[in-house]
């Protein structure tokens, strides 16, 4: 560290855990800290830089409309906020959009549409959302109550009512809940990151489809950190072969700038209306010009390179001496080794590789774009440091 340094403890709130690690430049998925170290960044901002650190096209797409104008309001049309929501709808077949600055205004988003669409069609009293245990959905105080994991319920109360917490994959313990609830809603994450990378069953996914459909429920997808191509698809949810009525994301959404979006189906497509919900930086031109660079490129092809990365790593990692277990989907992948978690991290750093953690797990969300000789020596790299 150069002694120039500003204490950064002396002055922001120490609400991170944080790491000795300053990084100050980068390209792709390699990165430099301020000693000019070089690093394989396997964890892109916690899925952020969705084509690594200062994209060429994203870069140019920001540059761009930064060069126009940076801030217009959402009273007026917007260019960049528009073809972004049309984009996003015709990719993912959604209706309409919402758009806010982050994954928990995504889902405070998703969470008034829900209790409005039952005020709206089934009465005051259906209000409560069904979570699942285990769970993450942001931090503000609405979210952490839809947290299904009760370290995030104390100090901050009281909470919002109408949170209820189902087993997941579980399909019963859903159904036994809406049996003694009155309820509006299903919210799950397709694969449940801070939680540990755990991913729902298909099976689970589907009987929570026909549980919705047998008692007039929404199925809301929590979509702000395995969506924008992270797991192999768009959203993660299309695999499931389910439909929804609303998806959250944000995330990888901007590449890099603070945006989220409530994606709404056909059911919630008329929910709101003027003045019942707004963001004075929501749509932001220059986040927004970002996401329609990012959103427009995940095609076919990169989504397929997703997919092979992932197959590689699975392969590489199942099995492997000291790795007890692989689990995720695509891109995010959490990896159980008989080290401590701590440990590994520690020495993955020390040899130039950035992953992150989750849980009691190693987590990694490389850049979709990764090069395939840069994951293999990452994977190296983990594979020596896991055996110990
Ligand atoms: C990160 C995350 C959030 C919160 O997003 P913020 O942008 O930090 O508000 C919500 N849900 C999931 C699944 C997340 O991974």
């Amino acid at each position: 560290m150069s002694n120039t340094k500003i204490n950064d403890k002396e002055y922001i709130a120490p609400t991170y855990a944080r790491f000795d690690l300053e990084i100050v430049s980068g390209q792709g998925s390699r990165v430099f800290d301020d000693e000019g170290k070089e690093y394989i960044d396997l964890s892109t901002g916690i899925a952020v830089n969705t084509f690594g650190v200062c994209d060429v096209e994203w870069k140019e797409a920001v540059i761009n409309q930064l060069n126009k104008f940076q801030h217009t309001s959402n009273l007026y049309y917007s260019e960049p906020c528009a073809a972004l929501a049309k984009l996003l709808c015709e990719k993912s077949g959604a209706k309409k959009v919402f758009f806010g600055n982050s994954g928990a205004e995504a889902n405070e988003c998703a969470i008034k549409i829900a209790r409005k669409w039952a005020n709206d069609t089934k009465g005051e009293a259906e209000y409560n959302i069904i979570t699942l245990k285990n769970s993450f959905h942001g931090r503000t105080v609405t979210t952490l109550k839809a947290t299904g994991q009760d370290v995030f319920h104390k100090d901050f109360g009281p909470f919002p009512d109408g949170f209820i917490y189902a087993e997941a994959n579980n399909a019963q313990s859903v159904r036994d809940l809406v049996s003694a609830n009155r309820c509006c809603a299903i919210m799950m994450e397709p694969v449940q990151g801070e939680g540990g990378v755990m991913p729902l069953t298909a099976d689970f996914v589907k009987e929570c489809e026909q549980i919705a459909k047998e008692n007039d429920l929404l199925l809301i997808f929590d979509e702000v950190q395995t969506g924008n191509g992270r797991c192999g698809t768009l959203y993660a949810y299309e695999q499931f072969d389910v439909k929804a009525d609303i998806v959250t994301t944000a995330k990888g959404l901007g590449g890099g700038l603070p945006i989220g979006a409530a994606l709404m189906f056909e059911r919630v497509e008329n929910v709101l209306g003027a003045g019942s919900h707004g963001s004075t930086f929501g749509g932001n031109p220059i986040a927004a010009a970002g996401a329609v660079s990012i959103i427009s490129r995940i095609d076919e092809k990169v989504l397929a390179g997703v997919r092979e990365r992932s197959e590689y790593i699975f392969s590489a990692l199942s099995g492997a001496d000291g790795i007890k277990s692989v689990s995720g989907m695509g891109l995010m992948i959490g990896i159980e080794t008989e080290r401590d978690v701590n440990e590994v991290l520690k020495e993955c750093m020390a040899r130039g590789i950035l992953p992150i953690k989750a849980k009691n797990k190693l987590r990694l969300l490389p850049a979709l774009n990764i090069p395939m000789q840069d994951l293999v020596r990452a994977i190296t790299i983990i594979k020596e440091v896991a055996k110990g």
